[in-house]
């Protein structure tokens, strides 16, 4: 009888204490292992076939491999979902050929400013930055906010305070500028804003790095990634320097989770890219998750819907990657073309910058 009720006792504790134990935000669920994949973006824009040399194609195609290869072998070892986001935007971060990271485009001002999402399709935990300057990967402070922050949003200094408490690596103004991204900004300015273009000039003499890519004309240039893990987990990331002579500390849709980011193990993860106040306007993630979920649309119908019928309504302008429970993937974009890649399930990498 004694014996009994220990054993009672001890299968009660036992199950007091499972329901106790926190889960972290990246922990995946116990679900039997799935198939698993991802989807990168490096921006959409007018950029017609021809834009690039051959060897600019081969560059920005080289690098979407890159990431892509990575976040699959991440995904192979059995890393999470949000894990894979925040790795490959950060390794598209530091690469001066897309507009996040080093490589930002300018603000009228001359600056750079920089905005970042991540979202845990699994929680719904999600985390945001805006107007950061002075940080090397903005992913990572979006994702510090969302593993250790009660807030979702952080914003300009707040956001770098945070940062640097948190021990991201901090970087100067040189760091992000490059040459290709200064001519653009240049070409924009008009003459009485010339004091603009000095301040930049001597940034620029700081750092002496050669032309990267000329001739980068209306690309946007952001940075994004969707991936369903091996626990049958989504989440999303995106990063981005905004639009190229930006003012008044605008932000777009990139760090709007819900516009320009949004993950949910119900529907899908998406991340957009283009023109932010579009995406905004008709809060396209969640539109194309709520189009899913309450209309009952497959993946590749509400992409389809928002991109083409209510884009066209609005005169909006971009594109997106999306990724749904069961792994399908999906591309849409009005623009000539969108950087980006995807992985099957064998682990073949196919990036694309056109209509192709
Ligand atoms: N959507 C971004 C923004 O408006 C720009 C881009 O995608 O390149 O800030």
């Amino acid at each position: 009888m004694k014996a009994n009720l220990t054993i009672i006792l001890i299968a009660v504790l036992g199950l007091f204490i499972t329901s106790c134990k926190e889960t972290t935000s990246s922990e995946p669920s116990a679900s039997p292992e799935q198939v698993f994949t991802i989807a990168i973006h490096g921006g959409a824009g007018a950029m017609p076939k021809g834009t690039y040399t051959p060897e600019q194609e081969a560059a920005f195609h080289a690098k979407l491999k890159e990431a892509a290869q990575l976040g699959y072998e991440m995904l192979s070892r059995g890393d999470s979902a949000v894990d894979v986001v925040q790795a490959v935007i950060c390794m598209l971060e530091d690469s001066p050929l897309f507009n996040a990271g080093k490589g930002s485009v300018f603000t009228k001002e001359g600056k750079i400013q920089m905005d970042a999402a991540i979202m845990n399709g699994r929680t719904l935990d999600c985390g945001s930055v805006n107007n950061i300057q002075r940080v090397q990967n903005p992913i990572k402070v979006a994702r510090m906010v969302m593993d250790s922050s009660k807030y979702i949003m952080f914003s300009g200094e707040g956001a770098e305070q945070f940062a640097q408490l948190n021990n991201i690596p901090q970087a100067d103004a040189s760091y992000f500028y490059t040459q290709h991204q200064y001519e653009r900004w240049k070409g924009m300015k008009d003459s009485t804003e010339g004091k603009y273009i000095r301040y930049v000039d001597s940034v620029m003499a700081l750092q002496n790095i050669p032309t990267v890519l000329n001739n980068i004309e209306e690309k946007f240039g952001t940075v994004g990634c969707v991936v369903k893990d091996k626990y049958g987990n989504l989440a999303a990331g995106t990063s981005t320097g905004g639009l190229m002579n930006k003012k008044f500390n605008r932000i777009g849709d990139s760090p709007i989770i819900g516009a320009g980011t949004y993950a949910s193990n119900n529907t899908c993860a998406i991340s957009c890219t283009g023109t932010g106040e579009d995406f905004i306007k008709t809060v396209a993630a969640k539109t194309v998750a709520d189009l899913m979920e309450f209309k009952g649309l497959t993946l590749e119908a509400a992409t389809n819907e928002l991109i083409h019928v209510r884009f066209k309504e609005i005169k909006g302008d971009g594109g997106l990657i999306a990724i749904d429970k069961n792994g399908n993937v999906s591309f849409q974009y009005n623009s000539d073309g969108m950087f980006r890649a995807k992985v099957d399930d064998k682990g073949n990498i196919t990036t694309y910058i056109y209509n192709e």
